[in-house]
């Protein structure tokens, strides 16, 4: 009995996982424009770090976005307006910061269409795009998804850890930030598995490496390259 159990959890969730994101089955994880990259925050809005980022995006011109946690938007419908009036894109990372492990079909649609209907009461605008809390997927998710489009990351930099330090961090930005990058960053620590003050780092980082490579890349929302990428194709 537990063998079965242990067996379809395998099947229902780690193998499409592992499937989906090495063969990038119905996902986009960056692109191929020059010039271009997409610095992208997982588990927000948080009241006291977003601003500070959202400041710092104003100070150097970069459109980023936000896979926002639905129960953190609701706290702050203010930040959630100000991302949107300031030209990035928001996009859902569930209702809640649950795992699609362990989530059915109907589960993984119930938190994307609420997130998304209140992304959409607040600004409307109804989000497009999805990230899956942790990035796990299950052998349903193309259909829990729906219609949302699925975004993955070409790096995650382990920013949710203290630490990891403000130094190691910014290493990893300078390796990772290329050529139609997708990098995952976090602007929120309150999540499972993170440490609450862990973005300071984060801010940190990111500031000295804007600083330091001032128009190096131009930083487009995750919008931007998608729709580059995929006109580009046709
Ligand atoms: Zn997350």
């Amino acid at each position: 009995m537990v063998l079965t159990i242990i067996s379809l959890f395998i099947v229902y969730s780690i193998i499409p996982t592992i499937a989906i994101r090495s063969l990038s089955i119905g996902i986009f994880k960056k692109s191929h424009t020059k010039g271009q990259a997409s610095l992208t925050f997982d588990d927000g809005p948080d009241q006291l770090y977003t601003p500070m980022l959202l400041d710092l995006f104003k100070k150097y011109n970069v459109k980023a976005t936000f896979f926002v946690v639905g129960e953190h938007a609701k706290k702050n419908p203010d930040i959630i307006k100000r991302m949107h009036e300031e030209g990035h894109t928001i996009g859902i990372h569930h209702y809640k910061h649950v795992s699609n492990w362990f989530l059915m079909p109907w589960q993984v649609r119930k938190q994307c269409k609420m997130t998304a209907d209140l992304i959409e009461s607040m600004i409307g605008v109804r989000p497009i795009y999805y990230r899956p809390p942790w990035g796990h997927l299950n052998l349903f998710i193309h259909w829990g998804a729906k219609p949302f489009r699925l975004i993955l990351w070409s790096a995650i930099l382990g920013d949710w850890k203290l630490s990891l330090g403000k130094d190691r961090l910014k290493k990893r930005l300078q390796e990772h930030i290329k050529d139609g990058a997708v990098i995952v960053l976090h602007d929120n620590g309150e999540n499972p598995g993170a440490d609450e003050r862990a973005p300071e780092n984060t801010i940190s980082a990111v500031t000295e490496y804007l600083e330091e490579n001032h128009g190096k890349y131009d930083f487009v929302s995750v919008h931007t390259l998608y729709e580059d990428e995929h006109r580009n194709r046709v």
